[in-house]
């Protein structure tokens, strides 16, 4: 294979340059991490898995209209997206208490909310991607007012559009990041959804049984992360036909 530019190596992905113009490779590496990477572990098969359920979300996303950078998947590790500029704000959706929200305000995990709240969150590893307000993000410029009722909107057409592909195999949406970046169709400017939506960015709890089907399963010691995604990839019928599970080999007699 001829060597590729690498763009940029971060904690679970890599993009190198695309084949044209405006496009780049989207890599799904097994590296997970957790606690601003203070825990570190190699999953192998999780970048199989959140590549396809990536593909699964994004296609998903652009087919009730909701503006994606996905443009196809390339093979088990690898997809074709548009190039963006990221908005430096992880965008983070709640529909239930868990994780840091039950922390800062004594919620205890499960709580239901009285309607989605969307936070933001400086991306800079440096600082622990900190909270931030509405406030902070005008006055340093991060984006503007446009961009933060425009990144609303799209965070709320995401959860509703998860949620429900959710409830429909059983699992319930508890919370989930994503991020944004913008693109130029000329002089015009759109935010479109970008990097990935995984198991990795989501909290996502068996309805049943309330086991964690999530980046919760390595963040806490719960047990197999790959075993985790792709009950969640099996359930909704993206499970690659040559990725097995993560068990043990069986004897077939
Ligand atoms: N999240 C993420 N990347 C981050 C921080 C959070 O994907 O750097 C996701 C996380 O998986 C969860 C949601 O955003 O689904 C809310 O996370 P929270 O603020 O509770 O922080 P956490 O407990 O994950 O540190």
């Amino acid at each position: 294979m001829a060597r590729r530019k690498k763009v940029y190596e971060g904690k679970a992905k890599i993009l190198y340059e695309g084949p044209e113009p405006g496009t780049l490779v989207q890599y799904f590496k097994d590296d997970a991490t957790a606690f601003n990477a203070q825990k570190k572990d190699v999953i192998e098969g999780k970048g199989v898995l959140n590549n396809r359920l990536s593909e699964f979300f994004m296609t998903g996303l652009a087919q009730i209209g909701v503006p994606t950078h996905f443009i196809r998947r390339l093979n088990m590790r690898e997809q074709l997206i548009r190039s963006v500029e990221i908005i430096p704000l992880e965008v983070v959706v709640r529909n239930f208490a868990a994780g840091t929200l039950s922390q800062r305000l004594g919620l205890e995990e499960g709580t239901p909310l009285p309607r989605p709240i969307v936070e933001f969150c400086l991306k800079d590893d440096a600082l622990g991607d900190p909270l931030v307000a509405e406030e902070h993000i005008i006055a340093f410029g991060w984006a503007s007012q446009q961009d933060l009722d425009d990144m609303v909107a799209l965070a709320l057409r995401v959860n509703d559009f998860l949620s429900g592909c959710m409830l429909a195999v059983g699992i319930k949406l508890v919370d989930f990041k994503i991020e944004i970046g913008r693109i130029w169709d000329n002089d015009f400017q759109r935010l479109i959804v970008a990097d990935e939506i995984s198991p990795d960015s989501c909290r996502l709890w068996d309805m049943e049984t309330g086991q964690k089907l999530d980046k919760d399963v390595f963040r806490r010691d719960l047990g197999n992360l790959a075993d985790a995604y792709t009950e969640v990839a099996r359930r909704l019928g993206v499970l690659p036909s040559n990725v097995t599970p993560a068990s043990k080999p069986t004897l077939i007699n």
